[in-house]
């Protein structure tokens, strides 16, 4: 099914508002597999609408319009794609009773043009407004599928993803379950990663397979479909296991739970705390696991240690590994870290250093960075390369702070991993 998105609204084309409805329906769309090659703003104009649902009819046979389903004169959705498709409008009970119901419940007098909320394209099936009195529609038609949705997200998405996925996906009122499952990756790019498994995700139908990448991370999305919901978590751990069983080195956790979640919980399940020395990342992956609730059985505390004097004075880097290796080098990056540990007394110290641009230091090119985990009275450094924007080097440095150690743990406390 090749599906495309009309949304209606002249709010949209004079930029008063952006278009989260096409983008909501285009990420559910894709995780049910239907592609989406289009999206259209229309205003509320019905020749100018009838106009872009020509086009669409010749080339998707899925159209979606959001909006204009409302009680007022410039909501004229329904009434367009009615008079498009040569059908009546007739009232429909169940919507009125609805209405009528949400009326008397806020103690107020059905008005007329509310009643025209009601109506509905004849031979419809209705997709019920939990949360407004709009009802959404979908029309089949030999070639094309057209479904009409409320403009509000608050209506649209949970009509969609209660009762839209479902007429899709089984052609009329059906219990089929879909479950999504995400797969997080770090340390891999998207392309590395799709290249790894493409075979999978050619051959994969149920559940589909999609990569996306983001902030220095790739997701795979994971979506099966089945009308039993253990038989669909079954077809989902299937595919996981052939997916980590060649790229399982890079994945560290599911769904929305960032590294730092992950680190964060893993820690506290350890019963380990940590503190942290943060030159060109100036406190970021501190701010990052304190943002996390609970923090306080984890963190110590850390030291901002951007200036030279602040790595020698305060944390006691070695006057001879400055002058010899620099602030800059994994000598450095091992003291920061060891020390932060003893001077803080916790379990585990981690440090980065390196150069966040826009100008190279001590010789080293933007992107050096060395971070030094300490755990246990051992100090591991790693050196990375990294790419991007000043504010890109400093999230994916903390980012491999993170994963870093999580792989430290792994050996140090496999019981936690
Ligand atoms: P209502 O009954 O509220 O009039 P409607 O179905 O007629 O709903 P519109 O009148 O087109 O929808 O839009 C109502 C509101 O919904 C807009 O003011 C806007 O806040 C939001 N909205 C409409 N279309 C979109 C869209 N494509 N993306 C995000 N929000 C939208
Ligand atoms: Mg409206």
């Amino acid at each position: 099914m090749n599906g495309e998105i009309i949304a209606v609204g002249s709010e949209l084309l004079l930029g008063q508002i952006a278009n989260t409805n096409a983008q909501f329906l285009s990420k559910q769309l894709a995780d049910i597999g239907i592609n989406v090659f289009y999206h259209t703003v229309a205003g509320d104009n019905s020749n100018r609408l009838k106009s872009v649902i020509k086009i669409a009819e010749q080339r998707s046979n899925l159209i979606i319009l959001t909006g204009g389903l409302g009680p007022t004169k410039d909501d004229l959705t329904k009434e367009t794609v009615a008079s498009h498709l040569g059908k009546r409008l007739v009232l429909n009970e169940q919507a009125l009773a609805s209405i009528q119901s949400y009326f008397q419940k806020t103690n107020r007098q059905l008005t007329e043009n509310s009643r025209k909320q009601a109506l509905v394209i004849e031979g419809s099936e209705i997709l019920p407004n939990d949360y407004g009195m709009a009802p959404g529609m979908v029309i089949k038609t030999k070639e094309c599928v057209y479904m009409l949705l409320p403009g509000p997200p608050k209506e649209l998405e949970p009509m969609f993803l209660k009762y839209g996925k479902a007429a899709l996906l089984n052609g009329s009122k059906t219990n089929g379950k879909i479950i999504s499952r995400v797969l997080r990756f770090f340390g891999i790019g998207e392309a590395a990663l799709e290249t790894k498994i493409e075979d999978l995700i050619d051959e994969q139908k149920n559940p589909t397979i999609a990569p996306l990448a983001s902030d220095g991370e790739v997701v795979l999305r994971l979506t099966a479909s089945h009308s039993d919901n253990g038989e669909a978590t079954r077809l989902l751990d299937e595919a996981e296991k052939k997916i980590l069983a060649r790229v399982g080195q890079f994945f560290y956790g599911y769904d929305s739970s960032t590294l730092f979640h992950v680190l964060s919980d893993k820690l506290k399940k350890a019963k380990l705390t940590i503190a942290a020395a943060e030159s060109l990342t100036g406190g970021l992956f501190q701010q990052e696991l304190t943002a996390i609730p609970g923090a306080s059985t984890i963190f110590k505390g850390g030291v901002v240690c951007y200036a030279t004097e602040i790595k020698r004075d305060i944390l006691k880097v070695k006057d001879e590994t400055i002058r010899e290796k620099g602030v800059v080098s994994p000598e450095c990056a091992a003291e920061l870290a060891e020390n932060i540990r003893k001077l803080m007394s916790a379990d585990v110290g981690i440090s980065f250093t390196g150069v966040a641009g826009p100008d190279s230091q001590e010789g080293k090119p933007v992107g050096t960075v060395f971070i030094g985990v300490s755990i246990a009275g051992k100090t591991e450094v790693k050196e990375f390369q990294l790419g991007g924007t000043r504010d890109a080097i400093r999230l994916r440095t903390a980012k491999h702070g993170s994963f870093l150690l999580l792989k430290v743990l792994k050996t140090y406390r496999p019981d936690v991993s």
